[in-house]
């Protein structure tokens, strides 16, 4: 399917661009990559063709935070390419073709150890195409109770440019984006350093003061971590991080719209504040997402999975469980934004803002990495997954 020059035609599509739906639209697809994105139908010899039925066509969707899935944790220190594999199915099965394998702070050790294993990924000739880097969040984080989240105290760190070397080393230079605390000690030259080395920087688990947010994004960082997450329940009203990352034009927002880690307004007004340009979803799914509801012990604790993880005594989250085919959907439900908008901040924009210059869109030249879809009572509803003119998944 996918052999230097064979031919893909996808037709009678809806075809899902940042600016607009092209209807009764044709794909071809030459070998890895889109030949051409046209209205109408086309005449194309000799090639595969698939009838879309009317259904939607869009860029696969790029997750730039996800610690796991189908009971794989990507910080587990027994990580096989088995398990990367099973994740990365069953995520193409949800219409994720890019996703960021994402660790928290742990001991340097078994950081180290984590990257060494998920590097072992990145060259599979099956799964390779579809993991570009990995998401180091923390160990560089607020220490403070609410500020770090479930991250634990005793691995959080100053940053050190000398460890975090090593750790980028471990991973063959393969971490793209970290998040970090600016407030910390160290962190605002530490901010530089991995901007100046190409590596996105961002806000998260912090309690960062509006001057320190401000020179952060001076220092290079981008993006905020899961804003409204990772945050204390109780702030000051005047002075808290919220205000200074919403207001801040230099920060893209990454948004967890799974309808549990934020409310409904405050995903309308985060996303309002932000614009569509400046907003992200990720899913920051835990291992136990994809897995059946019901009971699960976790780390020695007691959770319950639905569509997102509780501690059951406390009746408080303990983790996101949606894929981010579902964080689309309920951005359109949530906020009213429209198909093309909701993709355009789970894929195009994410892509952009990572510098993947080769996916996130459906225009010529681009990595033939689409999603075949129907949207049902709302709900996106994957058909077929292409990665790189490949089909990796049809329902
Ligand atoms: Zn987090």
């Amino acid at each position: 399917m996918n052999t230097n020059n064979s031919l893909l035609k996808i037709y009678n599509a809806q075809i899902v661009t940042p600016t607009r739906i092209i209807k009764n639209g044709t794909v071809i697809v030459r070998g890895k990559f889109i030949e051409s994105v046209t209205e109408g139908d086309l005449e194309v010899v000799g090639a595969t063709e698939i009838d879309a039925n009317n259904q939607f066509i869009g860029p696969g969707l790029i997750d730039l935070q996800i610690n796991g899935f189908m009971g794989v944790d990507f910080s587990d220190q027994n990580l096989s390419i088995v398990d990367m594999r099973k994740v990365t199915l069953a995520l193409w099965k949800a219409g994720v073709t890019t996703y960021l394998p994402t660790v928290i702070t742990n001991s340097h050790k078994n950081l180290k150890k984590s990257f060494q294993l998920l590097t072992l990924a990145i060259d599979n000739e099956e799964i390779g195409l579809s993991i570009p880097g990995f998401h180091l969040e923390g160990p560089y984080i607020s220490p403070l109770e609410g500020f770090r989240g479930a991250h634990l105290a005793k691995y959080i760190r100053k940053p050190e440019w000398d460890e975090f070397s090593e750790l980028q080393k471990a991973a063959f230079d393969k971490i793209i984006l970290i998040t970090v605390a600016p407030e910390v000690e160290g962190a605002l030259s530490f901010i530089s350093k991995c901007s100046e080395s190409g590596i996105v920087v961002s806000l998260g688990h912090h309690n960062g003061s509006s001057e320190i947010i401000k020179n952060a994004v001076v220092a290079g960082a981008s993006m905020a971590t899961h804003l409204g997450n990772g945050c204390a329940n109780m702030i000051n009203r005047f002075e808290n991080p919220l205000w200074p990352q919403l207001a801040n034009e230099g920060i893209t927002a990454s948004l967890i719209a799974d309808g549990y880690h934020l409310t409904q307004e405050q995903l309308q007004c985060f996303y309002k504040m932000k614009g569509l340009e400046k907003t992200v979803l990720v899913s920051d799914t835990l291992d136990l997402a994809g897995l059946p509801h019901g009971e699960y012990t976790r780390h020695e604790r007691q959770v319950v999975l639905s569509e997102v993880v509780k501690f059951p005594a406390e009746n408080c989250l303990a983790g996101a469980a949606s894929p981010l085919n579902t964080c689309v959907s309920n951005m359109m439900k949530l906020t009213g934004s429209s198909l093309e908008n909701a993709i355009q901040m789970a894929s195009t924009n994410p892509a952009r803002l990572l510098g993947l210059n080769n996916i996130g869109e459906l225009i010529q030249g681009k990595r033939a990495d689409m999603i075949l879809f129907a949207i049902k009572d709302g709900e996106m509803v994957v058909q077929k997954t292409i990665v790189a003119g490949k089909i990796v998944y049809s329902n």
